[in-house]
């Protein structure tokens, strides 16, 4: 089992990758509840047996402070005080619901993960965030507050549905290509084993990922600056996934590509690395381009919360292994990506 520890205000964070989902009764007090979804405890219900649970439904739909309302009334009926301790087990959405709840009921009581979907273990679990989808902007209402732990069992992803596989392969590869060289490599070599969920491969691929994630959350834990390269692929990805309905991974990987495309013609990078890119993408059934209304993306990107001026900080590539972070205006991007519908 790998333990990475990132200490943080007030406290530290533990990550156990290679812990069965039967651990985490070892790290939570008696008066413990659950919270899940319809289809992760449909499988894996039993394993929680003689802990109160509350269900909640599956998809992006239901991260709304609506579900987080009927949470703090299970919360409530269970009678749960301060010194209540709540286990998110699930995919990002339990996650970003389960964590928002506990760190707002009673102004913050105890909380831990047990991430089931890639996405969650490389990446959603990881850094504290916690927020729900308002009006119809992603992630608009949240907080910043750690889990105590998030225990990482590689055995959940046997039963993942393929595309939610593919859409933590996305941001594996974004880790790898904003930070680490050696482990763009590794993923390289390691596509197969990827696709084929072998143990050693998977294990493997959790803990770079997220040593990757939780190095650069703890420069800098509130997003005023190295964070924000977490955001490769993700300006362009957000816009895609609102205007077309692809799944975020998906999203992502167009995004990353395109944000690739303009690094090559700043000459930042050169063609054979942007071509490594996309294969490796394609190689993990990921798409690298798309066709969508260009209008229509553009003004989603502009509507993005994390919009501050008139301009975007845009995550390019330096190098594979390698972000900078760039302001750039809405007719900068437009002159770099053409004027056709195809991204
Ligand atoms: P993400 O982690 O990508 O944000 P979600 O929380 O939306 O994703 O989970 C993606 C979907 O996969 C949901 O429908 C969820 O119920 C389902 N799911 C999560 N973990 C598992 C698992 N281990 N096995 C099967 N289905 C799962
Ligand atoms: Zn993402």
């Amino acid at each position: 089992m790998a333990l990475i520890e990132l200490s943080k205000l007030g406290g530290s964070f533990k990550m156990r990758i290679g812990d069965s989902l039967d651990d985490f009764r070892r790290y939570v007090p008696e008066n413990t509840v659950i919270i899940s979804d319809e289809n992760v405890s449909s499988i894996y219900g039993h394993r929680w047996d003689g802990f109160p649970a509350i269900i909640i439904g599956a998809g992006e739909k239901i991260k709304t402070l609506d579900t987080v309302h009927a949470v703090y009334s299970q919360l409530m009926s269970y009678g749960i005080d301060r010194s209540g301790f709540v286990v998110g087990i699930g995919g990002g959405i339990v996650c970003d619901i389960a964590g928002f709840a506990a760190s707002t009921y009673l102004r913050g009581i105890r909380f831990g993960f047990v991430p089931t979907t890639l996405l969650a273990q490389c990446d959603a679990a990881i850094g504290g965030k916690n927020g729900v989808n308002f009006e119809g902007f992603k992630n608009m209402i949240g907080t910043f507050n750690h889990p105590e732990f998030v225990l990482c069992d590689p055995k959940f992803l046997q039963t993942l549905p393929a595309i939610e596989l593919t859409n933590g392969f996305a941001e594996v590869v974004k880790h790898a290509l904003i930070a680490n060289f050696h482990f763009f490599d590794w993923i390289e070599k390691n596509a197969s084993g990827m696709m084929h969920l072998e143990p050693k491969v998977m294990t493997h691929l959790i803990e770079r990922s997220a040593h990757i994630k939780t190095a650069v959350v703890s420069n800098d834990e509130k997003e005023k600056g190295e964070r924000r390269k977490l955001n490769f692929g993700h300006t362009f990805g957000h816009a895609i996934e609102k205007v077309t309905g692809l799944s975020h991974g998906q999203a992502v990987s167009v995004g990353m590509s395109v944000a690739s495309a303009i690094s090559l013609q700043k000459g930042y990078i050169n063609s054979k690395q942007y071509e490594r890119i996309k294969m490796l993408l394609k190689a993990l059934g990921l798409p690298v381009t798309m066709v969508a209304h260009r209008q229509a993306v553009i003004d989603a990107m502009f509507m993005d919360k994390k919009r501050q001026e008139d301009y975007i900080h845009f995550v390019l590539l330096k190098d594979i292994g390698s972000a900078i972070i760039e302001k750039m205006s809405l007719s900068d991007i437009s002159g770099f990506i053409g004027r056709d519908d195809i991204f």
